[in-house]
């Protein structure tokens, strides 16, 4: 329904231009939660401003349901902004804010008062309608903000960190709320954060950037189970990178070797890197401890320590050319000793760089 075609975008001129954006392209699917996911800085808020329409691509077209918008200033697109601070009037009251998109628009008083209903409905305020913004909580505030945006029925919602700043319980109520909202209203949502955590828990899709590109789209298990690249592997979850041989493909997959052992064959996302040092990704939880003298051991390593969490426990394990990675186990083995790891193989990802 979005599509972002190899827009870049540079800030300044000269020597002190910064390019926020380069060549990015991207498809929004209609109706979808959709979530651009990336460290400060990587032009997460700058791509949803240049859907917005509050900036100018440099080079690129932005298209919605097929038509260019990128000439069309923000008022005329049909996307709304829920903004990180929520931007309320304070003295107005829940129901006037949430009612305030549309009195600007001249719409019916008898319409207004309708969506206004609908709305205070929809994010649970009803009680609230006459109370002044300034005297609510910020979850409270936070569920205005929302009501307001959607109000106009926008067909895309974006949202800029819009949870952060609200504390960490209070986070997690509102992240299901947004997940609900989403698909009751059926609006495609674009929402920005830096937690994966949070990421992974909302979205249909996420859009991992770093330094003004798009490094992977896919659906939360994709972005988990298959990372592509070393930077999208690191910054989802506990990921350990440990270096092998590659040594060819058979079909699709990657036969590699860690540390002159026995081959064994892993995902690749390219067919088309050289043999030699490749890096493979390993999620602690998808690795088996078994006697360090068992053949079947891919990796051997010693035991440096171990921590509970609840669920289990989190080996640091040091690995025969000193990397250190974790490994979760539901039995810890005492620190010192020697242990062999066989990795589930469809879990094992060569990283493309
Ligand atoms: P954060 O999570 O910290 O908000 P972000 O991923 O949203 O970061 P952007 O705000 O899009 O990142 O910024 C991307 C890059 O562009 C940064 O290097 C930033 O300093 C730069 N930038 C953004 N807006 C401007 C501007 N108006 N003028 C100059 N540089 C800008």
């Amino acid at each position: 329904m979005i599509n972002v075609r190899e827009v870049t975008k540079r800030f300044g001129i000269g020597a002190s231009a910064v390019t926020a954006l380069e060549t990015v392209s991207l498809d929004v699917p209609e109706g979808s939660f959709f979530t651009l996911l990336g460290p400060s800085g990587c032009g997460k808020t700058t791509l949803l401003r240049l859907i917005a329409g509050f900036e100018l691509p440099s080079e690129g077209e932005i298209a919605l349901d097929g038509q260019e918008i990128g000439h069309l200033p923000p008022h005329k697109r049909p996307v709304n902004t829920v903004f990180q601070n929520y931007a309320l009037f304070p003295h107005m009251t829940v129901a006037r804010n949430i009612g305030f998109g549309l009195e600007m628009l001249n719409r019916p008083k008898a319409e207004i008062a309708a969506a206004i209903d609908d709305m205070l409905n929809l994010v649970q305020m009803g009680e609230f309608a006459s109370r002044r913004v300034d005297q609510l909580s910020g979850g409270q505030q936070q569920r205005v903000a929302l009501a307001r945006a959607l109000a106009p029925r926008p067909k895309v919602l974006l949202l800029d960190e819009p949870l952060s700043a609200l504390d960490l319980k209070l986070r997690k109520g509102m992240q299901s709320e947004l997940k609900r909202l989403q698909s009751e209203t059926g609006i495609t949502f674009v929402f920005v954060t830096h937690d994966q955590g949070e990421a992974l828990a909302m979205s249909d899709q996420i859009a991992v950037m770093s330094a003004g590109r798009v490094q992977q789209v896919g659906t939360p298990q994709q972005i988990y189970t298959a990372p592509q690249s070393r930077f999208v592997a690191d910054f989802i979850g506990d990921t350990n990178i440990v270096a092998a041989d590659l040594l060819g493909y058979d079909g699709a997959q990657a036969r590699i070797s860690f540390f002159g052992g026995e081959p064994v064959l892993a995902n690749a996302a390219s067919d088309g890197l050289p043999p030699g040092v490749v890096y493979v990704a390993l999620r602690p939880e998808t690795l088996t401890v078994c006697a360090a003298s068992n053949a079947a051991a891919v990796l051997r390593g010693t035991v440096l320590d171990s921590s509970y969490f609840g669920a289990g426990s989190q080996m640091r394990v040091r690995l025969q050319n000193g990397t250190e990675i974790q490994v979760q186990v539901a039995e810890p083995s005492p620190a010192g000793s020697e242990i062999g790891l066989i990795p589930e193989t469809s879990m094992l990802h060569v990283l493309a760089d």
